[in-house]
């Protein structure tokens, strides 16, 4: 396998925080799925609390802590399925956010072939994640696969599961290849996860045979 990403991954470590602009995005993606009042239960379940006056920095756990409330609250399958739809709209609204700090809207990226795309798009994102948190992302390939791994998943931060259980990741990756492809012919899906004790959650894409 080869190492796709070429970005360094920063050596001096930030402090263990889910930073506010990453957050504000979170909190907001969930409100818009949950609405504001269920939303607040959650968090308030999860032991996080929101003041007034926007999203502060969130201990690097916060999103695995959500996770963990929603189960509670509304069991595993429609946790993921709630995590999984706030992850497509975390990943429009970041586009809103970060397209241009990455160059997204620009015609050197826009007409790149699809897999090419696909591989400049997990690039910036790796790139991103590691410089706006604490994450530690990188690309890999082989011949007819990609893949996102990282080392510190602040999603399952923490958790003990049985199988993979990022799905609010693998929305936005979703999404996030629609949106590349203007389409749906690539698949992705967590191959291992730091909660099941994987060294890494790790993201597979693939394109679907058929497209
Ligand atoms: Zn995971």
């Amino acid at each position: 396998m080869n190492i796709a990403a070429s970005w360094p991954i920063p050596q001096q470590a930030l402090p263990d925080v889910y930073p506010s602009k990453i957050g504000g995005l979170l909190v907001a993606s969930f409100e818009e799925v949950l609405g504001r009042q269920q939303f607040s239960q959650i968090l308030r379940q999860a032991g996080m609390e929101t003041g007034e006056g926007g999203v502060p920095d969130l201990p690097f756990g916060a999103p695995s802590k959500l996770y963990q409330a929603l189960c509670d609250a509304y069991g595993e399958q429609s946790a993921n399925g709630i995590s999984l739809r706030t992850g497509r709209v975390m990943f429009r609204r970041g586009l809103r956010v970060f397209s241009g700090t990455l160059g997204l809207s620009h015609r050197s990226f826009r007409l790149l072939p699809p897999a090419q795309k696909i591989l400049r798009g997990l690039d910036l994102l790796a790139w991103l994640l590691n410089h706006y948190s604490d994450q530690r992302v990188r690309v890999e390939k082989n011949d007819k696969e990609l893949f996102l791994i990282n080392e510190r998943c602040p999603h399952c931060w923490g958790l003990k599961n049985a199988s993979p259980c990022c799905p609010l990741p693998l929305g936005a990756l979703q999404e996030g290849l629609a949106w590349a492809c203007s389409g749906r012919q690539y698949s992705v899906e967590e191959i291992a996860c730091r909660a099941k004790g994987d060294p890494a959650c790790t993201y597979r894409i693939k394109r679907k045979s058929s497209g």
